[in-house]
């Protein structure tokens, strides 16, 4: 794995999903429609120009950063933050691999990415040591972003993994030997903590904890929180909690800013400034196969992913993030 040279490895051309519909028919838009006859080039374009309107420029990561999108409980946006934060990374010239680790295959759709029974898969890689390069696709449109996919064989590998030698570090042996160059891998857990999940906690240097701006927010939390410190001190001396992001935040309801508040006094630096509104483009995008920086670029939803990308990006390469190790568990159930 490098994260200095340029990606031209043995993809495989990804099947067109329902995306092509997506500029055409009734879709009410937030913003204008693109304005000429490439559309979704068009629309990643407003992207990047929406990105340096934002702020300066994005450094690249001396390191690839391994970044696990985790929490055990579902439907907080971890799909979602994944598939829209790789996005925004790679419209700013990042080379981005989501790795989709959910046997939901939520991510692999969002991508755009063919996932049926027969297509190659992360299943394969952890299960059968097949290659990651063997499984990895392109995600048409945006440029050096790529998606390792998961099928529905991937419900069966919890169980199939347990018999299996180094079972907690088939995909880190697999993201370590894969050769093209990447600046970041994002893996997108199921709502679970399961072999799965510590496969990836396993891999990965930083977790990335969506947290959905709703009562009970921080409940559960605790259970990952306590995993992560085990993965830590058993099996991965790198592993911390750098980014914290609060999703589907509703500015007109009290209870949002309370939530947001009590993750910022729990956690302090650790999350981020910029929060996810909830936006009707953010849940519309997947349904057409993309994310929402080339479905609605302008949109609230793009823009703040966006904004999310930046300040990830600055963290990692200023090392403001740099974590102290310790234990976030404590207060938390
Ligand atoms: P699971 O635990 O099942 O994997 P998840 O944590 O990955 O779920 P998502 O699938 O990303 O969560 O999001 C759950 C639902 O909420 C989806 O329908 C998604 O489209 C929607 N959603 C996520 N973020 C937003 C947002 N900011 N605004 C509106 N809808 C959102
Ligand atoms: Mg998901």
């Amino acid at each position: 794995m490098r994260s200095d040279a340029n990606i031209a490895g043995p993809m495989t051309d990804p099947v067109p999903g329902p995306r092509s519909e997506s500029f055409g028919g009734d879709v009410s838009r937030e913003t204008l429609p693109p304005m000429d006859d490439t559309p979704i080039g068009r629309a990643a374009q407003l992207a990047v120009e929406a990105l340096g309107r934002a702020g300066e420029g994005l450094p690249r990561p001396a390191q690839t950063r391994v970044m696990v999108v985790a929490n055990q409980k579902g439907g907080v946006g971890k799909t979602t933050t994944t598939v829209n934060l790789a996005a925004s990374l790679a419209l700013h010239g990042a080379r981005v691999l989501v790795i989709d680790l959910d046997p939901q295959g939520n991510a692999s759709t969002a991508l755009g990415i063919d996932h049926h029974a027969d297509v190659p898969s992360i299943y394969d890689v952890l299960v059968e040591s097949r290659p990651l390069s063997e499984v990895v696709q392109p995600v048409l449109d945006v440029e050096g972003l790529f998606c390792a996919p998961a099928t529905i064989d991937l419900a069966g590998a919890e169980i199939e993994l347990v018999s299996l030698v180094a079972r907690e570090s088939r995909l880190q042996r697999a993201i370590e030997a894969y050769e093209q160059p990447l600046d970041y891998v994002l893996i997108d857990c199921p709502p679970s903590l399961g072999l799965l999940t510590v496969n990836a906690l396993v891999a990965g240097a930083e977790v990335v904890i969506p947290i959905q701006c709703e009562y009970y927010a921080l409940e559960g939390l605790g259970q990952l929180l306590k995993n992560v410190d085990l993965v830590r001190a058993h099996l991965n001396p790198k592993l911390h909690v750098s980014t914290i992001l609060l999703t589907m935040y509703d500015g007109r309801t009290r209870l949002a800013a309370q939530v947001a508040d009590e993750v910022r006094t729990h956690f302090g630096k650790e999350v981020l400034r910029t929060s996810i509104p909830r936006s009707v483009r953010i849940s519309e995008a997947p349904s057409y196969g993309q994310t929402v920086l080339t479905y609605d670029p302008g949109s609230s939803g793009a823009l703040s992913y966006l904004e999310a990308a930046r300040e990830m990006a600055l963290r990692g390469a200023e090392g403001t993030n740099e974590h102290d190790q310790h234990s976030m568990s404590e207060g938390i159930q």
